[in-house]
Order: structure tokens, then sequence, then C-alpha cells
């Protein structure tokens, strides 16, 4: 019945657009209305293209492009996490796209090598630590959380979230298997209490005491300083000394595709192209406290502010090809 539902909905849409089909965006995104509207105003106020938006959860918005087939209205579909572009991709929802624009703005490692989906802002999944009770020169690589010092010391955020599948996905690209299951299974030893259901919940276990370092995105962190700036918590980059290219913080990507059967697969390329330009790149990272994708643009003051830090430089496309791994991985290692 949904799906007839879904059909009818979207048959009906493509009899309104057929007039003006250039002149307009269709887009699911799984970043919210506050995130994504100003900058679609803003697109439209300066193309004249109108963009229509559905958000939901990404799981609801793959299963119904996935149910649409070639009817769906949508022509882009936006995300947080590579592990979720990448498994969009692989379902077959996104469809490859040969631009020089997106290629000049977004460095290689943010994009999928197939071209099917590309980051738009970037996020760093990094050490928070509580300042009264760690000194920085403590602190080294996510491997070293895994060490008997950080006993009881270690606050984590639940092995189901993406990101952190995402994190261990990486780790296993840079480490291999072996080596990444021994780091977790040191996590796991080391944790103060059973794993938190988000980020901000984590700093503020670490904030209070219960432990006193975590694992998280840092615009979590920047949203928690901003309403308590007196907590005793600090931002440190892990894995700045190594010399080879898996060397550096583990970051992620927010992005989008252009979908398999997208109707306005134009106007859909050109929407991304803005995205990745420099006007577009500081208001699209700004609002949620991340980094911009593009390397020209500058990150706002606030997060300037957490200091520079040399970013792994593994494609974050293996987040994903490494996620059903990744997940047993951290099944076997105890990590809930
Ligand atoms: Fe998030």
């Amino acid at each position: 019945m949904k799906s007839l539902k879904a059909v009818f909905f979207s048959a009906l849409f493509m009899v309104g657009n057929s007039a003006a089909q250039a002149d307009e965006v269709v887009v699911y995104s799984a970043r919210n209305e506050q995130l994504i509207k100003p900058l679609f105003d803003a697109y439209t106020k300066e193309t004249g293209v109108q963009i229509k938006f559905v958000t939901d959860k990404e799981g609801p918005l793959m299963a119904r492009l996935k149910a649409e087939g070639r009817n769906t209205p949508a022509d882009v579909f936006m995300t947080v996490d590579a592990g979720n572009l990448w498994q969009a991709a692989r379902e077959d929802l996104l469809k490859p796209v040969n631009s020089k624009v997106l290629a000049a703005n977004i460095p290689e490692h943010l994009r999928d090598p197939g071209n099917e989906w590309f980051g738009l802002s970037v996020r760093a999944r990094t050490v928070v630590y509580n300042r009264n009770k760690v000194k920085a020169g403590e602190l080294g690589a996510y491997e070293d959380l895994a060490n008997p010092k950080w006993k009881a010391r270690l606050c984590l955020r639940t092995s189901k979230k993406v990101y952190n599948q995402s994190l261990v996905g990486m780790m296993m690209s840079e480490h291999g298997e072996d080596k990444t299951e021994q780091i977790v299974r040191g996590w796991v030893a080391n944790l103060a209490t059973d794993p938190f259901p988000d980020d901000t919940k984590a700093m503020e276990a670490v904030a209070a005491g219960l432990c006193d370092v975590t694992v998280v995105n840092t615009y979590y962190f920047g949203r928690l300083i901003e309403k308590k700036p007196d907590l005793p918590l600090a931002i440190f980059w892990p894995n700045q000394n190594l010399k080879n290219k898996a060397a550096g913080v583990h970051v992620n990507i927010s992005g989008a595709g252009v979908t398999r059967h997208a109707k306005h697969e134009a106007a859909a390329i050109k929407l991304l192209e803005w995205l990745s330009s420099e006007k577009a790149q500081n208001l699209y990272a700004d609002v949620n406290l991340e980094y911009p994708a593009n390397p020209k643009v500058k990150a706002d003051a606030t997060v300037a502010a957490w200091g520079a830090f040399k970013p792994n430089l593994i494609n974050v496309a293996q987040a994903g090809a490494l996620q059903a791994k990744a997940v047993m991985l951290m099944d076997r290692a105890g990590y809930k």
C-alpha cells in the first residue's frame, strides 16, 4: 500500500513538474532542515532554481528511493557519513557524475572513487579529554587509548552508531583486521561504564569526572562548549606524529550524490557544484560547526580555534567498504 501511494505521489510530481523541468531540483536529505534550508534559499535567490526537499533519517530515505525506483521524484540524496553514502551507491541509488568542478573543489579522499558521491563538509572524529585530569602530553593515537594506563578512564559512544563503525572501518584500512581488533579489545577493557547513546552524553560523562577521555565528532564538542563554556573539556588531535599516508585524525563527511533516476540530472549536478563552491562552502559547514570540504575555504572562527590538524588521507569510501567487517569485529571484541 505504501509503495503504491509513493508511486502515485511520484506520478503526480512528474506531471506537475514537466513544464518547468530545469527550474527545480528535488532533494532527499538526512540533514536537518535548519542546516540545508538557508543554503537552498541562497541558491534559489541566486539562480531562480526552486529546490524541493524532504528530510528524514537516512534509512527511511534510502528505503523510499529503493521503493520508488525509476519513479522517484528525488534528484539528489544528501546524508552524513561516508558509510551511508557508500551504502546508497552500493544499492544502486546513485549515478556517477563526471564534473570537473567537483573534482577540483573536493579533495580525492573525500569523494567516491566511482564519482557517485561527494563530500561537502568534513567532521573529525577525535579525542576529547577532561583538562583537570589529563594533560595533552599523555595522549597520542586512537590506539593508545587501548593502553592499560586508561583502565576505567575511557567513555565511548555505542558501536551501533555508523560514526564508530566508520572509525573502526578506517582503522582496519590503516592497521589491518588483527591489530584493529586488539585495539578495540583494549578500548573495551578500559571502559569506565557502558557505551553512551550519543557523543554529547559521552562528553558530559568526561566533564562530570565519570571518565577522563572519549572520542567524538568535532561539531558535538562545538555545540556543547557553546552551550556550557565552563566545562573542563578540550580537544586533542591524535595520530599527528606518524609519517605515512594513514597517519592523521580520522575524518568523515556529510555529502551528496545524484540519484540513479534523477529527472533533473543537469540541474542536480549544478546544485552539487554550487554547494562545493567557495561561496556556498562556508554557509554549508559553519551552520553545523563543521569544516569546509573545499580546501580553498577557511573554517569558521569557532572551529578554527580548535587548532590545525593533519587528517588521515585514506579515502573515506573505506568506511563503507569495511563497515560490515567493522561491525563484526566490534561484536567479537565485546564493544556494545
Ligand atoms: Fe551527528
